[in-house]
């Protein structure tokens, strides 16, 4: 079984706090708060391939859109505000210890294939779940994010299963759960019910779905 992280075993980022800590950095950093932010946005899909490798680096290459060049110290601060949040963000769901234990405990294994900057695999080995994890797919280590075939077919290589035994669980950002569905796995939604949540792209889905992370380990007995 493959999770999804965002929205699925910790919280999406919650766009009010997410704003607010990109205000703190545009901050310290010089920056004017609206531009930073919108500047922050749209340098995701690089942060998420991995063509941006830090957040010093990404803070830099926002500013110089903006006509700045912060100071070292000022980058640095930045980073240091971003990566802080990332820390406060990798909390997982109070049900999602239990679920994967569940899971285990049934013989199967566990994957996780996320979009993600580079902030989260530094921090992996300090997730609460990591040990509980049996390979981690992260967008910006391959160079590619969902609905890329390539990921989940790494990941199910990784576990050593085949995709169409796969179950992949996720909260529909980033089109995944087609994406899932084209290597042959089966999609299940993970429902957000939080009017806050920051999403990317999320798609309609009218297939398989859960209200809450336990409610996979019924799904296994199905078949
Ligand atoms: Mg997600």
């Amino acid at each position: 079984m493959i999770f999804d992280l965002f929205g699925t075993l910790v919280p999406n980022l919650a766009r009010p706090e997410h704003e607010a800590v990109l205000g703190e950095m545009a901050r310290i950093l010089g920056a004017p708060p609206g531009p930073f932010i919108r500047g922050w946005m749209a340098t995701g899909p690089l942060r998420m391939v991995g063509q941006i490798r830090s957040p010093e680096d990404n803070a830099a290459a926002v500013c110089r859109d903006l006509g700045l060049t912060p100071s070292p110290q000022s980058l640095a601060g930045a980073g240091r505000i971003r990566r802080s949040y990332t820390e406060r963000s990798l909390q997982p769901r109070p049900d999602a210890a239990e679920t994967l234990q569940g899971i285990g405990a049934t013989g199967r294994r566990i994957g996780l294939l996320t979009d993600c900057s580079s902030e989260v695999p530094a921090r992996w080995t300090a997730f609460p779940l990591a040990p509980m994890i049996d390979a981690a797919v992260f967008s910006c280590v391959e160079g590619a994010c969902k609905p890329a075939p390539r990921l989940y077919e790494l990941a199910c290589n990784r576990l050593g299963v085949a995709s169409d035994t796969c179950v992949y669980v996720g909260d529909g950002g980033s089109r995944e759960l087609t994406g899932a569905a084209a290597v042959g796995m089966r999609p299940v939604l993970l429902v957000e019910t939080d009017p806050h949540a920051h999403q990317l792209e999320t798609e309609a889905w009218t297939g398989e779905r859960v209200a809450a992370l336990p409610e996979v380990l019924a799904l296994l007995d199905e078949r």
